[in-house]
């Protein structure tokens, strides 16, 4: 502790002292307790940091350890060789001092004189590394010399004294080394026969070692030079091979785990573990990319039609579009559906519903050109892309020759079914500038086909010419029609779901244009309602149906109660109940086969007005029922305060009925609601036996749709009360029903 808080104290005192002004950057830098220096720490740190953030690369470690190691081999090799310096120079010495013995002991074999030996201590001094010779005895006495100055005589006896003491009595005593290197000579001595019988005495040789000294070292360097590049090429081949067999093939595995792409295939008939992994790693890959493909296809495919889907078709038109935005070519999207396709699927099953919309899907694809797009965008809703068109009559051309492919008969088993469908068509760039516009506006134009009747193709272009005549010419037309008698009121039955009576009917308005065909109530009931017209138009209705009544029981049948549905206009015409008053009595129908079909968001407005003349009424006799009911915002309060008798559960909730699921709960909340306040129900939209079956089961009173009767002409429905077995029954009490004959359900009731 004591030792961690000294150097504390002291540098933070030095770094108080400092005052540079960079406070905070001299507080970071503040002394350590190890008391290393502020610059040092901060150099120790950042080495760290590198340290641990350092990323080197497989080949960069590579090259960093076989540079090492031939570092290291050359640093060896240089230190061998420094070591065996000494040594080698004083071998090489001796060597020369052998060569010069050798010599002399010849000479000396074959002289008797000592003067004789003169001119051969003369050449063995001549050579570059023995300087000078000279022979004595044993006791000091100099015999001959060469190469000495006279000076050195004394010194010379000295070392042959020496000498002749070292060696004793041996003849053949090897080599000394005498005294010191001075100026680069040293001198060796050894024994030697003296001529003449005069017995053995010592030879000195003055070897000049610097001279071997640089002999030596520039062996060395050639010797060094040679290792040098020696191990440079090993580095270089060994680098290569590592490469080749480690480097290289971990890289491209590293690549591919970066980049995604498929690893390279090991070479054939390498068999490492790094290409067992590679091939592992390829493999896997190529599978999950056939994964991905078929995911993929699957994602934008009709499974049914092996057409693209919707996703698919929109992507298509968007890239059809941004294809065909410069140049001036047109780009058709049409889109189809097959007529009363529900109805194939109803009667058939979905075996025949599913194989004709492969037919059709089939048949579409058979009358394509190059470079149209084909996908099943709907249940029974097909898409086409069209690109490069030059007019909207070659799309239009184009539709009707798809219509009247696909309209070729198919069989069924035992059935053979004639299967229709309708087109809508859009044009890219004058209709929309995006998949959603032009699939939204085709769309718009095929159910305005449809309407027009099966096997029809429309443009967008003339669908909007048409709305646009209907706006202006409806309101203008239907003030003639009524003149001109061209309104129509069809009748249909509602059905006593226990009994299967016929319960009543719902007058509906139709009208046949004389040039549009025929228009539905939904198009100008809305023009009428704006316009004011509606009062004129409700009156005609009132009138029609009460005529019709008054007609039917006069023929003796079955006395029904029909419907009129009201407009909210309608309601808040002061005169309403003495126009209908008047029009029950100008017909002498009695007010109970009267009822008026109001909507709940009409009754909802103005609501104690509603209520007054609805009670007012009622108070005449004549019913009331709240027509789709569910679908506006009726307060439970006031449904209380309302004289109504019936109340009418919207088509929408109907047709969500089936045998299990939550589609039954609100049509069940309705019932239970409505028969607690004593009202009945009725259920509109009836179009299958089980939601019959389903209506029956949660207590509905009453049903209404096209399984049980469509909306019929008047003669028709006066048909079809003759048809019914108590059809003709003048005593009938006047709630007493007509029985019917279901379709599936095993025929007339009871
Ligand atoms: P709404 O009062 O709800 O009439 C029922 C509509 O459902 C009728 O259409 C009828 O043809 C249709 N419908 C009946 N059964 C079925 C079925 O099983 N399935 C399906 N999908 N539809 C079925 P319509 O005749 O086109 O009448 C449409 C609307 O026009 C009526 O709806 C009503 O609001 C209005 N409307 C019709 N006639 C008159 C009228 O004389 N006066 C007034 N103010 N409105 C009328
Ligand atoms: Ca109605
Ligand atoms: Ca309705």
């Amino acid at each position: 502790m004591h030792r961690e808080d000294g150097p504390d104290r002291t540098e933070s005192g030095a770094s108080g002292l400092s005052g540079t002004g960079r406070g905070h950057a001299d507080a970071k830098n503040a002394p350590t307790r190890s008391g290393q220096p502020v610059g040092l720490r901060s150099l120790f740190s950042r080495f760290n940091m590198w340290r641990r953030n350092r990323y080197l690369t497989l080949r960069a470690k590579v090259v960093l350890v076989v540079t090492l190691i031939g570092a290291a081999l050359i640093l060896l090799a240089a230190v061998f060789t420094c070591m065996n310096f000494r040594h080698n120079v004083n071998a090489e010495a001796r060597a020369h001092v052998n060569i010069a013995l050798g010599v002399l002991d010849q000479a000396i074999v074959r002289t008797q004189s000592l003067g004789a030996l003169v001119p051969v201590l003369d050449a063995v001094s001549g050579s570059p590394a023995v300087t000078a010779v000279a022979i004595g005895t044993r006791h000091g006495e100099v015999l001959a010399y060469e190469g000495y100055q006279p000076i050195n005589r004394r010194m010379l006896a000295e070392r042959l004294a020496a000498a002749g003491r070292k060696f004793g009595n041996d003849r053949t005593g090897g080599i000394e080394a005498a005294g010191s290197v001075q100026n680069g000579i040293q001198d060796y001595a050894a024994p030697v026969a003296l001529p003449g019988g005069r017995g053995s005495g010592i030879a000195v040789f003055s070897i000049d070692v610097h001279l071997i000294e640089q002999s030596q070292i520039a062996s060395a360097m050639s010797m060094m030079s040679w290792l040098f590049v020696l191990i440079i090429v090993s580095i270089l081949t060994i680098s290569l091979i590592l490469h080749r067999v480690v480097v290289a093939p971990i890289e491209a595995l590293s690549g591919f785990v970066g980049n995604k792409r498929r690893p390279p295939q090991p070479a054939s008939g390498m068999r490492d573990e790094i290409s067992v992994v590679t091939r592992a790693l390829s493999d896997a890959f190529a599978d999950s990319e056939a994964k991905e493909v078929m995911l993929q296809r699957l994602a934008s495919t009709d499974g049914l039609t092996s057409l693209g889907n919707r996703g698919w078709f929109k992507q298509s038109l968007a890239e059809a579009i941004a294809e065909h935005r410069e140049d001036r070519s047109l780009v058709g999207v049409l889109v189809f559906n097959l007529d009363k396709f529900k109805d194939v699927n109803d009667t058939l099953g979905h075996d025949a519903g599913d194989r004709l919309l492969q037919r059709t899907a089939d048949v579409l694809k058979g009358c394509t050109r190059d470079g149209d797009k084909i996908a099943r965008i709907g249940g029974d809703e097909f898409g086409l892309i069209l690109p490069g068109l030059r007019s909207a009559d070659e799309a239009l051309d184009l539709s009707y020759r798809f219509i009247r492919a696909v309209g070729a008969p198919i069989r069924f088993g035992p059935h053979e079914l004639q299967p229709s469908c309708s087109a809508g068509i859009t044009l890219f760039p004058q209709d929309g500038r995006d998949p959603d516009t032009l699939l939204k506006n085709a769309d718009l134009a095929l159910s305005r086909a449809k309407t027009e009747g099966s096997g029809t193709s429309l443009l967008y272009r003339h669908e909007l010419h048409l709305r646009a005549i209907e706006r202006n010419s409806i309101e203008r037309d239907l003030r003639a029609a009524i003149r001109q008698g061209d309104l129509e009121l069809f009748y249909q039955p509602k059905v006593d779901v226990a009994s299967q009576r016929i319960a009543g009917a719902e007058a509906l308005v139709r009208w046949r244009h004389p040039e549009s065909g025929y228009i539905p109530p939904d198009v100008f009931i809305p023009v009428a309602e704006k316009s004011g017209f509606i009062g004129e138009l409700t009156k005609w209705v009132m009138n029609e149906a009460c005529r019709q009544v008054r007609h039917w029981q006069d023929m003796g049948l079955t006395r029904v109660t029909v419907a009129v549905n009201v407009s909210a206009g309608d309601l808040r015409r002061p005169d309403l109940t003495d126009m209908i008053a008047n029009t029950l009595v100008r017909h002498s129908v009695s007010p109970q086969y009267l009822e008026l079909e109001v909507t709940e968001s009409m009754v909802m407005q103005d609501v104690d007005m509603v209520i007054g003349t609805l009670r007012r009424l009622r108070s005449l006799g004549i019913g009331i029922g709240i027509d789709d009911f569910g679908t506006g915002y009726s307060s439970l309060a006031y449904l209380k305060r309302f004289p109504v008798q019936r109340l009418k559960i919207d088509r929408s909730f109907v047709s969500d009925l089936s045998s299990f699921g939550e589609g039954r709960v609100i049509p069940k909340v309705i019932i239970d609601l409505a028969h607690a306040l004593g009202v009945k129900v009725v259920a509109e939209g009836v179009e299958t036996a089980e939601q019959l079956h389903v209506l029956a089961e949660l207590g509905c009173d009453e049903a209404q749709g096209y399984f049980l009767g469509r909306p019929m002409p008047c003669d028709e429905f006066e048909a079809f009360l003759q048809n019914s077995p108590v059809a003709r029954d003048p005593q009938a009490p006047s709630h007493e029903q007509v029985a019917v004959r279901l379709p599936s359900m095993g025929g007339s009731a009871a």
